[in-house]
């Protein structure tokens, strides 16, 4: 068992507020994402949860125990870094054997588990080899077996996949996703990458300036986005967004109208995401000169110039039209997310 709660916490330096309040439990076995920009203190949040910085205030607790005054490596977590971490001197084998020797680990056990924890990165025939005459995806796994041969409560990962990459990020990441399952552990892992958040977590937290945006599946996130930030950065395009007024249920932006919108009257930020529009032969609720078009292999990516603003429509992907052609598209009520145009709050 390894649920971790983090109540209240919060970390400081002089007067700046890194991480503002923060307050969750992390179930058994959960695969949590923290996702956000650069500065916005997920790794903060992780290094506490680690050991490695202290919280100003609030109680981190690890399988029912306060654990804020316990060292690191009393702390039962094993942690996978982006730079990886590895001994150059090293081959594979001590390297993913360190941990053992490090914990005194019944010595007649090493060899089992370090061929244990290779096997599942498949490194086998990589033992006797040193980190510089291995891939970046290699070293990255020897990183990942040197966490797992712990055999820890937790994992916690800081963007451990952000050297690779883009196929090998993509097949790591799968890598990962099925040894948290294989292995059982609660894992917290650290991104600023939205579909990594997505294809991995059980639950996402999005964070903006220290401060929790939202908690939820990506399902929720991605459908139900609790202010304009969580919804402009996940999703890709980001969703939508307009600028406009609210009366007696239609929405009028520039350039755009929609009617049967469930929001009290004045001004409102109106969302919609790319694929929710339709294109429409003619008479949508927004007709618009093509802006640039992209061709996604398995649909059409428009951005349309509506009056001052990019909008993105996703089209069929044998859609075929020119850069300044005008096409036109439907928007209806119930695909629209509308937010209070002042705080960005989601509205109903
Ligand atoms: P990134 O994706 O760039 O790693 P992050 O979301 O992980 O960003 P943190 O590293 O947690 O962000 O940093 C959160 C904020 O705290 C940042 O504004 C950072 O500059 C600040 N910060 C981090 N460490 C210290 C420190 N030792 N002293 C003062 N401020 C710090």
């Amino acid at each position: 068992m390894a649920e971790i709660q983090l109540r209240n916490i919060n970390k400081r330096w002089g007067s700046f507020v890194g991480v503002d309040n923060f307050d969750l439990t992390i179930a058994d076995q959960e695969f949590l994402v923290l996702l956000g920009p650069s500065g916005c203190g997920k790794t903060t949040t992780m290094r506490m949860i680690a050991g490695l910085e202290d919280a100003t205030d609030g109680d981190i607790i690890i399988d029912g125990k306060r654990v804020n005054d316990l060292d690191p490596k009393d702390r039962d977590v094993a942690m996978v870094f982006q730079s990886y971490g590895l001994y150059p001197h090293l081959d594979v084998y001590e390297n993913i054997r360190f941990p053992l020797k490090v914990r005194k680990a019944d010595p007649s056990t090493h060899d089992e588990r370090v061929r244990r924890a290779s096997a599942m990165v498949e490194l086998d025939e990589f033992l006797h080899r040193k980190p510089a005459e291995l891939s970046g995806g290699q070293r990255q796994r020897v990183a990942l077996a040197r966490a797992i041969v712990r055999e820890p409560n937790v994992f916690l990962m800081d963007e451990p996949l952000s050297n690779l990459d883009a196929k090998l990020r993509v097949s790591t990441r799968a890598q990962i996703k099925n040894l948290s399952h294989e292995l059982k552990v609660t894992t917290v892992y650290v991104t600023h990458d939205q579909i990594e958040a997505m294809t991995l977590a059980d639950r996402v937290v999005v964070m903006k300036q220290g401060k929790v945006q939202q908690v939820g599946t990506p399902t929720e996130i991605y459908d139900n986005p609790a202010n304009t930030f969580v919804a402009s950065f996940i999703g890709s395009p980001a969703m939508n967004l307009m600028d406009g007024a609210m009366s007696g249920g239609t929405f009028t932006g520039d350039k755009v109208k929609i009617s049967g919108i469930n929001a009290p009257d004045g001004p409102v930020t109106m969302g919609f995401r790319a694929e929710d529009a339709a294109l429409a032969e003619a008479d949508g609720q927004i007709t618009a000169p093509i802006y640039t078009i992209e061709l996604l292999g398995d649909a059409t990516m428009l951005t349309v110039r509506a009056g001052g603003q990019l909008v993105s429509v996703k089209a069929h992907k044998e859609f075929r039209a020119e850069i300044g052609d005008t096409v036109s598209f439907s928007i209806p009520a119930e695909i629209c997310h509308a937010f209070d145009s002042t705080s960005g709050e989601r509205l109903g």
